[in-house]
């Protein structure tokens, strides 16, 4: 096997790259700092036959606790730029940036230049790649185009049409995102920070942001919010291990103390059976499993 450069490592422990804390190791681990170190890395993934998994924040991610075969991809500190593309003066701003700009950054800056609408995104953790995958509080109504590098090391661009985002669902073939063109009204900075301003102060008091967790455990069924139909079900802070329902927001599982994915799986388990039992609805989990659960 001839990885490229000196990128790759061996049994990296996922628990370090997720905020559940959870985790085991990645048979490899690779931290490409640029899109031909990536081509040339998923190239010889290719042509051995390893299977290829990607991590951003590892915001909305639990990774199994016997790790994950195979190589884990996370790409490193030359996908973080960002770049305003438009005239400050514009009524539009169209900004580019590379898919491992923690959202929070692009927050910030929206604040500073007057990106309308970034409110959305103000507080949720994680990268801009991981929030495109998920279309994490609906970001894809910023996106005017990505920049997608396939499995086999093919590169793609893909414009917002083509990714059809919906709820929690963005139409993307396997592959990593590198880099996203986003577009925003522009307001005075003003308005925008005090927008963002708010919408993290209502964050802040209805979710649960002290305790590691993967965000909302479940998607909302139509109509409906999964953290109410888990709180009637009397289900705060129900625990297996040192998985726990939160006692602040029920739709986060939450690990206090040394959960094991076991643990948070059978208490994910726990509530759609009791969620189904009760209301005849099916809840879909939101978080993405990283690895196998049984090897
Ligand atoms: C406290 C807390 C609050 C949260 N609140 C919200 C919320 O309000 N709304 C919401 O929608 N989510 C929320 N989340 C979930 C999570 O933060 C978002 O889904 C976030 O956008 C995921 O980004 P990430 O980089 O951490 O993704 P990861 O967890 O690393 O990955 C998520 C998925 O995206 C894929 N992926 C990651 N990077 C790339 C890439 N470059 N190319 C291709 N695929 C990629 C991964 O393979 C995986 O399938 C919350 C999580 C926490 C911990």
């Amino acid at each position: 096997m001839t990885w490229p450069r000196d990128c790759i490592r061996q049994r990296e422990l996922l628990a370090n790259h997720t905020s559940f804390r959870i985790g085991g190791p990645a048979e490899w681990f690779a931290e490409p700092s640029g899109v031909d170190e990536l081509v040339a890395i998923l190239r010889e993934a290719s042509r051995i036959g390893v299977p290829v998994s990607v991590i951003g924040g590892g915001t909305n991610t639990l990774a199994a606790d016997r790790g994950a075969r195979g190589l884990v991809l996370h790409l490193g500190p030359g996908f973080r730029t960002i770049r305003e593309l438009s005239h400050p003066e514009a009524p539009m701003a169209y900004v580019v940036c590379g898919a491992a700009l923690l959202t929070q950054r692009l927050v910030f800056l929206a604040a500073k230049h007057g990106w309308d609408g970034v409110e959305a995104l103000a507080g949720l953790p994680g990268q801009v790649g991981g929030a495109v995958a998920m279309n994490a509080q609906g970001i894809g109504r910023f996106i005017r185009e990505i920049s997608l590098v396939l499995l086999d090391g093919t590169l793609r661009q893909l414009t917002r049409d083509q990714l059809r985002f919906s709820y929690r669902y963005t139409a993307l073939e396997p592959g990593i995102v590198t880099g996203v063109v986003l577009q925003f009204p522009k307001v005075p900075p003003p308005t925008a920070y005090e927008r963002i301003h708010r919408a993290l102060q209502y964050r802040n008091q209805t979710q649960e942001v002290r305790l590691p967790s993967a965000g909302c455990a479940f998607k909302n069924p139509p109509g409906m919010g999964a953290g109410r139909l888990i709180d009637q079900t009397g289900l705060k802070g129900a625990r297996i291990g040192d998985a726990q329902v939160s006692c602040r927001h029920a739709n986060f599982i939450v690990n206090v103390g040394h959960a094991t994915c076991d643990d948070v799986l059978s208490l994910m388990e726990h509530v759609q059976r009791r969620v189904l039992q009760e209301f005849r609805v099916r809840l879909e989990p939101e978080v993405r499993l990283l690895g196998e659960r049984f090897g």
